[in-house]
C-alpha cells in the first residue's frame, strides 16, 4: 500500500508543476491565499457542527461558533445585507436552497436560462431529450417544470420585452437570473417586477460573479429585486470550494434557513467556512482594486484577441462587463477544428480554458463535446499578478497556436518561462499572521 500512497504523492506533485507552468483560463477557477489554505488544513476539516450557530447538534463547536459567526457578518458587510447562510457545500446546494425556500415539490415552476444561453446543469429540467435523459438538478430533484426566459443572442443577454411577456404566461413560482456564461449584467430591475406582478420569487444565481458584486461592480442584485442570491464561494470570489446563500427579506429568513438545513445539509464543511471568513476579509480589503482589474484585463484580452483576428463576442459593447470573454472560433473549424479540438491543442502548451456551447449551437447541431465557443477567464491570471501587457502576451500565444499553426511543444516552453514571473498570489494578506490581525479587528 505504501507503493499506493507514493503513487498518488506523485501524481499530485506532477499536477502541481503542470499549473505551476500553466495560463490557467477557466473562468470558474481561482486560487486560495496561504492563509486560506492554513484554514482549509486546520482541525475543522475533521469535525461536525450540524444545524445553526448557537443551536448546534454536537458538542465542542464553541470555536466553531465563533468563527461561522465571523464569517456570516463579514459576508452581511461584504454584500450589505442581513442574512448570510454560510452553510450550502456549494454553489448546486444554494441553488437547491433557493429552490426549496420558493417552489412547490413537484410542478412548482421555475424559469431562468438553458445551458447553451448561459444557464447551468443546476438550473435544467429532468427531461427526454433526442433519446437522452438529461439529469437537470431543478428537475430531477425538485421536479421543477422548468420554462426558459427570452435570450437575446446579439448582445448575449436576457431580451426584457419578450422574457416579460413569457413570465406573465408562464406565471412561474420563481425567477431564477444568472448563469456560467455570463458577460453582461441582467435586467433584474425590470423582470422582477414583473414577476412580483405574477407573485414569483426571484432568486439571482451569482455563482461566477460574486466577487465582482462584492467588490461593488458588475450589479447589485439585491438592491434590484432580487429576494435571495446564491453564491459559489471559489469562483470569482477566491475562496475555498463552497456555497452561501444571501438576502434582504427579513420575512423569509427562516425559510431560506430551513431550506438549508435541516433540508439538504448535514455537516457544512467547518473548514471551508473558516476559509471563506478569511477570503471575504481579504475581498474587504483588497477586492475593489482586484475585481477592477479583473474586469480590466477581460477587456483587455478581448481587444488583444480581436486585432490578432478572432471572433470575440460583443465587440460593439466592449466585448464584456464580466471577469469573462467569450470566442467564436467556428472560423477555425477546417483549420484546427471547433471547441474541443482548439481545448486540447491549448492544453498541448499548458494553456488551460474551457470550450464552451453558444446560442445557436444547438440550432447548428453541434455538441458540448465539440462546440463552436471557448469560454476565457482573467479571475486566477490577475490574483498572480497579471495585467493588460500579459493579456496582449496570451492573446499572442493563441494566436501562435491557433492561426500560425506553431508547434505547441515549443510554446509551451515560452510559457514556462512566461510564467516564471508569476507565482506570487496578490491582492491577500501576504502571511497568515497578517490575515489572523485583520480577521481579530471585527
Ligand atoms: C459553477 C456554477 C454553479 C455551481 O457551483 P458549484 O459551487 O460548483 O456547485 C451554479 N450556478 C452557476 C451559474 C455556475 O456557473
Amino acid at each position: 500500500m505504501s507503493k499506493k500512497i507514493e503513487e498518488i504523492r506523485h501524481i499530485l506533485m506532477e499536477h502541481h508543476e503542470m499549473i505551476k507552468n500553466a495560463i490557467p483560463l477557466i473562468a470558474s477557477e481561482n486560487i486560495t491565499s496561504p492563509a486560506v489554505d492554513e484554514a482549509c488544513n486546520s482541525d475543522f476539516s475533521h469535525r461536525y457542527a450540524e444545524g445553526w450557530v448557537g443551536q448546534r447538534v454536537y458538542a465542542g463547536c464553541k470555536y466553531i461558533d465563533l468563527i461561522e459567526d465571523m464569517c456570516m457578518e463579514l459576508i452581511k458587510k461584504y454584500y450589505n445585507c442581513i442574512f448570510a447562510d454560510v452553510r450550502p457545500v456549494s454553489g448546486v446546494v444554494a441553488n437547491l436552497a433557493l429552490y426549496n425556500a420558493f417552489t412547490s415539490r413537484n410542478n412548482g415552476k421555475l424559469m431562468c436560462l438553458p445551458i447553451p444561453k448561459g444557464g447551468h446543469i443546476s438550473h435544467a429540467p429532468y427531461q427526454a431529450k433526442s433519446g437522452r435523459l438529461i439529469y437537470g438538478t431543478a428537475g430531477t430533484v425538485r421536479g421543477l417544470d422548468v420554462q426558459y426566459l427570452a435570450f437575446d443572442e446579439e448582445n448575449m443577454n436576457l431580451d426584457p420585452d419578450a422574457s416579460a411577456k413569457r413570465i406573465r404566461e408562464f406565471k412561474p413560482e420563481m425567477v431564477l437570473f444568472g448563469g456560467s456564461v455570463f458577460l453582461f449584467p441582467h435586467p433584474v430591475k425590470e423582470l422582477s417586477e414583473v414577476a412580483k406582478e405574477v407573485g414569483a420569487h426571484v432568486g439571482y444565481d451569482a455563482a461566477h460573479v460574486a466577487g465582482l458584486i462584492g467588490s461593488g461592480y458588475f450589479q447589485d442584485p439585491l438592491r434590484e429585486g432580487a429576494d435571495a442570491m446564491s453564491i459559489s464561494t471559489h469562483k470569482t470570489l477566491p475562496g475555498p470550494q463552497h456555497g452561501t446563500v444571501i438576502s434582504n427579506r427579513k420575512d423569509l429568513i427562516k425559510d431560506l434557513k430551513n431550506a438549508a438545513f435541516p433540508a439538504l445539509l448535514s455537516n457544512h464543511h467547518l473548514h471551508n467556512v473558516a476559509g471563506l471568513a478569511i477570503t471575504v476579509a481579504e475581498m474587504l480589503e483588497f477586492g475593489k482594486e482586484y475585481h477592477k482589474k479583473v474586469i480590466e484585463n477581460a477587456k483587455a484580452f478581448g481587444q488583444a484577441l480581436s486585432e490578432r483576428g478572432f471572433k470575440v463576442l460583443c465587440e460593439h459593447l466592449g466585448f464584456t462587463e464580466s471577469h469573462q470573454i467569450v470566442v467564436d472560433i467556428v472560423d477555425f473549424e477546417k483549420t484546427v477544428g471547433l471547441g474541443g479540438d482548439i481545448e486540447r491543442l491549448l492544453e498541448e502548451a499548458n494553456i488551460i480554458i474551457n470550450r464552451n456551447l453558444l446560442p445557436w449551437d444547438i440550432r447548428e447541431k453541434r455538441s458540448y463535446l465539440n462546440p463552436s465557443g471557448l469560454r476565457l477567464g482573467t479571475s486566477e491570471v490577475t490574483r498572480l499578478g497579471m495585467g493588460k501587457s500579459e493579456m496582449i502576451d496570451i492573446a499572442e500565444y493563441f494566436k501562435k497556436l491557433i492561426i500560425d499553426k506553431k508547434d505547441p511543444k515549443k510554446v509551451k516552453e515560452e510559457i514556462t518561462e512566461f510564467k516564471k514571473d508569476f507565482q506570487q498570489i496578490k491582492y491577500c494578506f501576504q502571511s497568515s499572521n497578517q490575515a489572523y490581525k485583520y480577521l481579530n479587528f471585527y
